[in-house]
């Protein structure tokens, strides 16, 4: 007998993007985190850490977190779940959900590549169905896929393309599973899936703490659903998933709206800035809801550019997948580390 399980032996494991080692250099436009620091509340919350409470296990429902949740976006607090970022509570829906042929996942894609794994994890079947050329959500055939779990990224990455509301809705009435709307980087779009929360016992928000809040050190995110949905996810977790640094840290931040929306506010003029700076230099952009744009060079290959700026010290992110391999995402940095990747750009292209 082998070690694994067969279906560990046959995936692939996520390969996250590159992390380089605290205080070099390299200019990071690979991994979507906000080139801002986080607001400054966090700092005093992290300084008013009494070193005494680390002795006890922090709240298992972090209902202090979910209070601050609460209060800035008008949910009750029994309808918040937190998590070690937002990849755990995809982790607690394919666990508690998905599984064999019988309770499939299903999402169109190019989307989130963790959706996959966490399915081949599971042992669950996956039917993935391609977004055509205009990024409309493939309705139909994602009904006809009947999954247990349906996942839409919205904004979706790679494509940075938002959902529109009239969809998602048309979609969670006509499936009889859980659709999860993946709201990652909903603080760089215009509209939210929420108000479909409230109307849609099926439907989950997700949200994190790591792109608009600039947070993704500490992993935090949350699930805002009906507490009959959330209350399989909570038999599922683990007892203390989100620890006690982070749930001061992150109700620090998650009060501080006017400084988040400041900052999203400025990385999405940034972003119309390199969209048009990139179309100038020959790429075609999609246009994005996120913070980060997905460009396709003219005449070159963008696996030859991605590692030509690797070269010079600049990160971007290229996936060797059918239908990517010809795109680079680019994660929207400071207005200075945006002009730093044009002009090596141009010398390039
Ligand atoms: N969803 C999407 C679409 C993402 O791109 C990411 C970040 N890679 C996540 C969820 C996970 O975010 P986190 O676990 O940092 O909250």
């Amino acid at each position: 007998m082998g070690y694994f399980r067969a279906v560990i032996d046959a995936m692939t494991g996520y390969v996250p993007g590159e992390q380089p080692a605290p205080g070099s250099k390299i200019i990071k436009l690979n991994t979507n985190e906000n080139p801002y620091p986080p607001s400054p509340q966090v700092a005093k919350a992290l300084q008013a850490i009494d070193i005494d409470h680390l002795r006890r296990y922090p709240d298992p429902l972090a209902k202090e977190f979910c209070q601050a949740v609460s209060d800035t976006l008008k949910v009750p607090a029994d309808w918040v779940i937190a998590g070690n970022g937002s990849d755990d509570i995809l982790n607690l829906l394919v666990r508690a959900c998905a599984e064999g042929h019988e309770r499939k996942v299903v999402y169109p894609t190019p989307t989130y590549v963790l959706y996959k794994t966490l399915s081949a994890i599971q042992a669950a079947d996956v039917v993935e169905i391609p977004y055509p050329e205009s990024f409309q959500l493939p309705i139909e055939a994602l009904i006809a896929a009947k999954g247990a779990i349906t996942f839409i990224a919205s904004p979706n990455s790679p494509s940075g393309h938002i959902v529109p509301l009239e969809d998602l809705c048309t979609l969670a009435k006509n499936v009889s599973g859980i659709v999860v709307v993946d709201e990652a980087y909903v603080d760089f779009a215009e509209f939210s899936a929420l108000p479909l929360v409230e109307e849609l016992d099926n439907v989950i928000v997700l949200r994190t703490l790591s792109k608009g809040y600039a947070l993704a050190g500490i992993r935090l995110g949350f699930g805002i659903a009906n507490p009959k949905l959330l209350a399989g996810l909570f038999k599922v977790k683990d007892s203390y998933n989100v620890d006690e640094i982070t749930i001061a840290l992150g109700s620090a931040a998650m009060r501080d709206q006017t400084y988040k929306n400041a900052r999203a506010s400025q990385i999405k003029a940034s972003r119309s800035k390199l969209s048009i700076d990139l179309r100038c230099l020959g790429f075609s952009v999609l246009e994005s809801h996120a913070n980060f744009v997905l460009a396709t060079p003219s005449n070159h290959s963008a696996e030859s550019l991605y590692l030509a700026l690797k070269a010079q010290g600049i990160l971007v992110r290229y996936f060797k997948q059918a239908g990517l391999d010809d795109k680079l995402r680019i994660s929207v940095g400071t207005e200075e580390e945006n002009s730093i990747l044009i002009e090596a750009l141009e010398n390039e292209v």
